[in-house]
């Protein structure tokens, strides 16, 4: 057994089709267990990327995974010389960033029998880029693996699909994230079993959670708003204290590693440089930068907005098992806002819930595209007020 597969929870098929894999490779009979282009699909936070670097790692480790290695170690925190880890902080990931990833794949690798490039966010491929991954997956050189993660296998082109074999990950059970909490994060059983609940299987939202008491009150904060909502005046506050929410999450995560690149750009140049000041070209690269940062925190703001109604929508679903009379000997989502749940269950009808549940997930949708994020949410939650 791979050690590197040890910590994936509740993914026992595809631990075990990875597993044969792993094997032949090492092997080197040929055999179809092994094939060259891989697709991870799986829901937000069912551990795509962690599998797919899990299964890296085992691929260029001289045993198989050991875990222990120097190979396996460097493979883990994603610095190991054969392995390039992509991961667009962008909307889309452009044609430029890819032909640049399948020049650096096809260097003969250095130390391991193969070189490994994961993609972890497939699905913002533009379609030239698409285009170009293509040519580079279809040539026939046996020493590069492609891994590609996404959430479902319609994110991917079908050229691309089809030649990829297909890892679909499930959604964690309530119990497995509980546990993992307990085991790694070291939670008190109480929060653990809130977390796994509150996150619906994403295993990130969920040690976010245990991690960040403050992420729990913001949380509380939005579900109370959604289920008190009533009048005109309260949905357009409400829109604008989540826009506000979200933009001092984004901005945090964001701000410490901003200054990070800024200052490593500021050195490269100035390397580089004559000494007769700043090198042609170095404006372009700090607008280009800075460029790449905004489109960052823009991601981060909408992750943030999808998150908060998610959580909405876990409220409603609480509020309908009230309703249906089907929380009475289970716990609801957000068993600790009980009281608030039941009012609002004894004050509307399930079938007015249920429009609003599909309402936010409507809004959900629209939020993929470029749509202006405050409009779009006071056009919700005048629709899904009481
Ligand atoms: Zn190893």
């Amino acid at each position: 057994m791979t050690a590197l597969f040890g910590d994936i929870i509740g993914q026992e098929r595809a631990v075990e089709i990875l597993q044969k894999a792993v094997v032949a490779a090492h092997a080197r009979d040929g055999s179809q267990s092994m094939v060259q282009s891989w697709l991870f699909t799986g829901p937000p936070g069912s551990g795509r990327s962690h599998v797919a670097l899990a299964f890296a790692a085992a691929l260029l480790c001289d045993t198989g995974g050991c875990g222990s290695c120097h190979s396996c170690h460097l493979a883990k925190r994603g610095s190991h010389p054969d392995l390039e880890v992509i991961r667009t902080e962008g909307l889309s990931l452009k044609i430029d960033e890819v032909r640049e990833i399948i020049a650096r794949a096809s260097w003969e690798p250095s130390s391991s029998r193969f070189r490994v490039v994961v993609i972890e966010d497939a699905e913002r491929l533009t379609e030239s880029a698409a285009n170009a991954l293509l040519k580079a997956i279809e040539e026939p050189g046996v020493r590069t693996i492609w891994l590609l993660c996404s959430p479902t296998i319609e994110d991917v082109l079908p050229t691309i699909r089809s030649r990829c074999r297909q890892i679909a990950l499930v959604t964690p059970s309530t119990a497995a994230v509980a546990a993992l909490l307990i085991r790694e994060e070291h939670a008190p059983t109480e929060i653990a079993e809130f977390a796994a609940r509150a996150s619906q299987g994403h295993i990130g939202r969920a040690r976010f959670l245990v991690k960040e008491p403050k992420s729990r009150a913001r949380r509380d904060e939005v579900i109370t708003f959604a289920l008190e909502l009533s009048d005109v005046a309260g949905a357009m506050a409400g829109a604008a204290r989540l826009m506000e929410i979200a933009g001092l999450e984004a901005a945090s995560e964001a701000s410490e590693r901003d200054e990070i690149e800024r200052e490593e750009l500021a050195t490269a140049l100035g390397a580089g440089g004559s000494g007769k000041g700043a090198p042609s070209g170095s404006s372009k690269a700090l607008k280009d930068l800075e460029k790449e940062q905004k489109s960052r925190v823009t991601r981060a703001t909408r992750d943030s907005i999808d998150r908060a109604l998610l959580d909405i929508a876990t409220a409603y679903r609480d509020v309908l098992s009230v309703q249906m009379g089907a929380s009475g000997g289970r716990e609801l989502i957000n068993e600790h806002l009980r009281g608030e749940i039941e009012k609002r269950a004894a004050s509307s009808d399930s079938e007015g819930v249920m429009k609003r549940w599909e309402e936010i997930m409507a809004t959900r949708r629209t939020l993929k595209f470029n749509v202006a994020l405050l409009l779009a949410l006071e056009a919700l939650f005048l629709k899904v007020r009481f």
